[in-house]
């Protein structure tokens, strides 16, 4: 952005978590089943139904609060939102608002600093404060031009979601990005959440407004809603920053409003005037006690919080010897990050499991969700490494055993000795294979020795194949520095 300018974005999350039933009643929230086959009286809001809050709910949403240094309050209550919207049965979404469970809080993010002379600077860490956290039911969903006409799917109608609001400490869209990644990697980690935007299960709305740089005071914000993807963000919230500097500098003033990303046109368009607070009428929820949350309850489950995913990082490199780069591939799902942990537990080599899930397993690893499917197990990893590590087949025969174990449960040292898979390590067997190479090559022989050092590796590549790659290579290499002379 232009040098007198600068932007200020605050960002409003919802997670829907991932428990078995709705917030208020014992339907299931499975994705994908057929329309309105998830439903109850109560979901419904048919007349005379009564909420029940979900204890699991509750507690994945203590946790999620906790793991990103919320305060918990003992005491909160539920209100109605009011507004009609067909997606709506009840006339009122049931939310929390004037007493959340928790307030506080921050979300610990990476950001590339561009600009910068150095190209190859490590991401900055920056912290983004939250302002709170509250639970609420997620709406249904209004599907529009089926069969000419828009109907209505209820099976989402009462699914727990958390709403996490985040304070306007966000300076630009690669913040705002960075931020939702370290945020959506918290909660899928936590296994609260599935983190998947295309579909829905975490939304972003984008608070963003612009002022004068080295102004304190805020400018007139305008939000972004339903962003799915996190590209989109980043471009939402440069075309939106974009259109209120021209705004602006043409002499006009930003109006509040919501406003959608339109992919096609890479611009933003109104979508409704915003409703302020008095729009919603809210009222504490009169079918719901207030939630006490005591001391004991929030210690329980502050001992069951997993390790978030930088913490995890950081012991990856510290205890592990991985470099950042390799602990931040093995932590982009926590299934990978766990099939990683298991394999460098079994092997007590770190960094060699770590390479080889990177160069090799990585590629044939599905993930859905919360959930991923592996080609081998940790234990078939370890057991190739280590008949590489004893020298009994060289790093070139460990890529083909894995190919030959992925998707079996066989055990590798059996395959690769059905496979007839050996390492020729056998001095006198690389000794007279080495000198075929040397004497079928009497020019680049001449060359070496005349100082052309440089065809040195075409040596060891002829050698590696004309023994399938199956000769040890430090042996080659000491081997044919002998024949050769110098
Ligand atoms: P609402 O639900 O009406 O959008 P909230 O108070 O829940 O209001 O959320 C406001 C969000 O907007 C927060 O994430 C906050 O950081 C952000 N925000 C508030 N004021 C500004 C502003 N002037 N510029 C950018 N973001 C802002
Ligand atoms: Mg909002
Ligand atoms: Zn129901």
């Amino acid at each position: 952005m232009s040098g007198s300018w600068e932007a200020v974005i605050g960002l409003e999350v919802h997670a829907q978590l991932l428990t078995r039933t709705k917030l208020f009643c014992g339907c299931a929230t499975s994705f994908g089943a057929p329309p309105n086959t998830h439903v109850c009286p109560t979901c419904l809001g048919l007349p005379g139904a009564l909420p029940v809050l979900n204890g699991e709910a509750v507690r994945m949403a203590v946790r999620t609060a906790l793991s990103l240094g919320c305060s918990i309050k003992e005491s909160s209550r539920f209100a109605r939102k009011n507004y009609f919207y067909p997606d709506l049965p009840k006339g009122y979404q049931i939310s929390q608002y004037d007493e959340p469970f928790s307030e506080g809080g921050f979300v610990e993010f990476e950001v590339e600093e561009s600009g910068g002379q150095a190209k190859d600077a490590p991401p900055v860490t920056k912290r983004a404060r939250l302002t709170r956290i509250h639970m609420e039911e997620d709406a249904g969903k209004n599907l529009h031009d089926l069969g000419g006409g828009s109907v209505v799917d209820l099976n989402r109608a009462g699914t727990p979601l958390v709403e996490i609001v985040g304070e306007p400490d966000l300076r630009t869209p690669a913040e705002a990005a960075g931020y939702l990644r370290a945020l959506r990697d918290v909660l899928v980690f936590l296994g609260v959440n599935d983190g998947n935007l295309e579909e829905g299960s975490f939304r972003c709305d984008a608070n963003v407004s612009i002022r004068p740089a080295g102004s304190s005071t805020l400018g007139t914000r305008v939000e972004l809603k339903n962003i799915n993807s996190f590209r989109f963000v980043e471009k939402a919230l440069a075309g939106e920053i974009a259109r209120q500097r021209d705004v602006l500098e043409s002499g006009g003033r930003v109006v509040q409003e919501t406003r959608g990303w339109d992919e096609k046109t890479s611009s933003t368009f109104s979508l409704r005037s915003k409703e302020t607070a008095q729009d919603y009428r809210y009222f504490p929820e009169p079918d719901l006690p207030p939630l006490r949350l005591d001391e004991a309850f929030v210690a329980t489950l502050r001992a069951t919080l997993a390790e978030t995913p930088r913490v995890k990082r950081e012991r990856f490199v510290s205890e592990l010897g991985l470099s950042p780069y390799a602990a931040q591939v093995l932590t982009q799902h926590p299934r990978v990050a766990a099939f990683f942990e298991e394999a460098a537990t079994l092997s007590l080599d770190g960094v060699a499991v770590a390479n080889f899930i990177q160069s090799e397993v990585l590629r044939d690893v599905t993930t859905r969700g919360v959930e991923a499917i592996f080609p081998v197990t940790p234990g078939q990893v370890v057991e190739i490494l280590k008949l590489v590590s004893q020298g009994k087949i060289s790093g070139k025969q460990a890529k083909e055993l894995y190919a030959k174990a992925k998707g079996t449960t066989a055990s590798p040292a059996a395959l690769a000795a059905d496979l007839g898979m050996s390492q020729v390590s056998d001095p006198a067997a690389i000794e007279a294979a080495c000198a075929k190479v040397v004497a079928d090559n009497a020019k680049q022989a001449e060359q070496y020795r005349a100082g052309k050092t440089g065809v040195f590796g075409f040596f060891v590549g002829q050698v590696m194949k004309a023994t399938k790659g199956s000769a040890n290579p430090q042996l080659v290499n000491e081997t044919l520095k002998r024949l050769l002379g110098g």
